[in-house]
């Protein structure tokens, strides 16, 4: 499996607020859809194009277009908060929903709702997950949109556990994985240590 840890001094920045307790959640949300471009800006370098020409006010310019149909799929709650970076990037693509809940005594996700475009053979697939925690989550959501046909995966997230890694590469070893930083590891409460706290409670402040 493909693990990219995305590096740049813009995001490492934007990623020290984030881990920052003290940020507070209007910070964390701007935080977080300025981090997402960045991801995502590098997740999409390889979509293919398609070639043509644009009328420039001084005359006719070689283009490039995005050539491939793109699907972005949020996993509720907190991957949402990447999803305006991903269309301001990509204002063409589709968006689909995965609902996974996990229950927080035994850290298993549970699928509670789904509704993703259809045709996603032909598509470039994106899960958004700001958090690589076990990898049940996003092993489960892989296996949900392969189901529907999806072919190529990349999950965009934002902290990676090792452990949610190891378990990714073994339930689904061509999905790329896309992130700001690989941790150290998982608390007993399966939590990203030193992470950045619950996503989702941070993001909307629960
Ligand atoms: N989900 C989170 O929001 N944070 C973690 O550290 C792990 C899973």
């Amino acid at each position: 499996m493909a693990l990219h840890i995305v590096n740049h001094p813009v995001l490492h920045d934007i990623l020290a607020r984030l881990r920052d307790r003290t940020t507070p959640c209007d910070d964390f949300r701007i935080l977080t859809y300025r981090i997402s471009l960045l991801l995502v800006a590098e997740a999409t370098r390889d979509l293919p194009t398609e070639a043509g020409t644009v009328e420039t006010p001084l005359g006719s310019a070689q283009a490039k277009r995005i050539g491939s149909r793109v699907v972005a799929v949020p996993v509720l709650r907190a991957g949402v908060g990447m999803l305006e970076a991903f269309l301001d990037l990509v204002p063409s693509a589709h968006v689909g929903y995965f609902g996974l809940e996990r229950d927080e005594a035994t850290a298993v996700a549970r699928r509670y709702y789904e509704k993703v475009p259809k045709d996603l053979e032909e598509s470039a697939v994106f899960l958004l997950d700001p958090m690589l925690a076990t990898g049940g989550s996003a092993a489960q959501a892989v296996d949900g949109l392969r189901g529907m046909g999806a072919r190529r995966v990349r999950l965009v997230s934002i902290v990676a556990a090792p452990e949610g890694v190891a378990h990714l590469q073994t339930a689904a070893p061509d999905v790329e994985v896309f992130t700001a930083a690989l941790d150290a590891g998982l608390n007993e409460r399966k939590y990203i240590v030193p992470g950045l706290g619950d996503f989702g409670d941070r993001l909307y402040g629960t």
